[in-house]
């Protein structure tokens, strides 16, 4: 079933629950195996040059990068899947399609690692890289260059949650002759499809909600726009940053159980959020899902769900914050999201450390913010646990 055939007495489309299990996949010719092989090997036999079974060199491609690439297609909604050794060889790639003199007009609360690459590794190959809250549209359309190419976006954003409106930005990238990248890596497919708002290409670390179980490594590129698609796919084979057959075996096994695990995800931060809002040692709570939330309405409006990312600010001092993330017992204290155990994180010195303080206090991610990946637990324990730490930290 590798594409999913719609009904012909109906011509009913499959749901997203059936593209996340079946969509790329089909028995083994070979043996019948249900699960898509790992074949370990880089090359394939030719039986005359340049006549084989579509396999040549597994750089290029292999039998499980190809139903992954198209199983990540058929959830974004895109015509085309491209599949990398990560998250950021992914972004790369999409960079790398652009020349030097152009520029990338991006969010000002990027993950740190896409920060980092962005402005120490492409800026010094003459492409120019600004920043500016997605959430001000006025703002955005004052930052527009005529050697604009692409806007860059994530919404919910890495660690504030700030919700950008997707619609509105395609239309304002297509007027000023860009285009729209969405990092969806925060809300998956499950919750959010960038390209039926207008976005022309979505960028994903699949290290986390699309793998889910935190074992694996990789990244892709999902779009319908043909040349960007040319392009990022010649990058792919030229540079060569692929995933091997087993990282594609994993995520495409994450991804069948990814409506699931987002609907858990969902219940459970929607839970926590709630009740560290409550909570008479918190100051701030950062959740798309709260309605206090500034983004709210817009999140409300191109998101089936909230996710499972929350961000929050405890009463007190720096070192407070850094007991009580250092104190709890289900939630372990990591870098990275989206798998199905629960993690807790200081950005500051995590994931944005690589973001210079003042950059980082103008995006308003103060020294004391803590980000939460709320996982699959029950939701008793993971209130409790959080309690428990905040109770701890206290004490110094
Ligand atoms: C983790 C992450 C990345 C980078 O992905 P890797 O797989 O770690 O290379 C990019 N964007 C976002 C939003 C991320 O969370």
């Amino acid at each position: 079933m590798s594409k999913v055939p719609s009904d012909p007495k109906t011509s009913r489309e499959p749901g997203f629950a059936t593209l996340a299990v079946h969509a790329g996949q089909s028995p083994d010719p070979a043996t019948g195996a249900i699960m898509t092989p790992v074949y370990l090997t880089s090359t394939y036999v030719q039986e005359w040059p340049d006549r084989h079974k579509g396999f040549d060199y597994s750089r290029t491609v292999h039998p499980t990068r190809q139903a992954l690439e198209r199983n990540l297609a058929a959830l974004e909604g895109a015509a085309h899947g491209l599949c990398f050794s990560s998250g950021m060889a992914a972004a790369s790639a999409v960079i790398e399609t652009l020349s030097s003199g152009d520029a990338v007009l991006c969010g000002n609360d990027l993950y740190g690692g896409t920060y980092r690459a962005f402005t120490k590794v492409f800026a010094r190959f003459g492409m120019k890289f600004s920043f500016v809250d997605m959430s001000d549209l006025a703002a955005v359309e004052a930052a527009f260059v005529p050697e604009t190419k692409l806007v860059w976006v994530e919404t919910p954003s890495n660690p504030l949650l700030k919700i950008a409106d997707l619609r509105a930005l395609a239309k304002l990238a297509h007027a000023k002759g860009a285009k729209l990248v969405v990092d969806n890596t925060f809300a998956s497919p499950a919750l959010q499809r960038p390209l039926s708002l207008g976005a022309d290409a979505v960028v994903h670390s699949t290290t986390k909600y699309l793998g889910g179980h935190s074992d694996v490594i990789g990244g892709a590129v999902l779009t319908s726009d043909e040349q960007l698609f040319k392009d990022c796919k010649f990058v792919q084979n030229s540079l060569g940053a692929v995933p091997g057959p087993l990282d594609c075996f994993l995520v495409l096994r994450g991804t069948k159980t990814l409506p699931l695990r987002l609907e858990r995800h969902c219940r459970n931060a929607a839970a926590v959020a709630k009740h560290l809002l409550a909570h008479p040692e918190v100051t701030k709570v950062h959740y798309p899902g709260l309605p206090t939330h500034p983004g709210h309405e817009i999140a409300k409006g191109q998101m089936s769900g909230f996710g499972g990312m929350i961000s929050f600010e405890l009463k007190g001092d720096l070192e407070r914050a850094k007991r009580m993330i250092s104190s709890c017992g289900v939630f372990s204290l990591a870098e990275s999201l989206g798998g199905v155990e629960s993690l807790i994180g200081h950005p500051a010195s995590m994931t944005h450390g690589a973001i210079p303080r003042e950059e980082r206090l103008k995006a308003g991610l103060v020294d004391g913010l803590i980000r939460l990946s709320v996982g699959v637990e029950d939701e008793a324990d993971l209130i409790a646990d959080l309690d428990a730490a905040i109770v701890k930290s206290l004490k110094a």
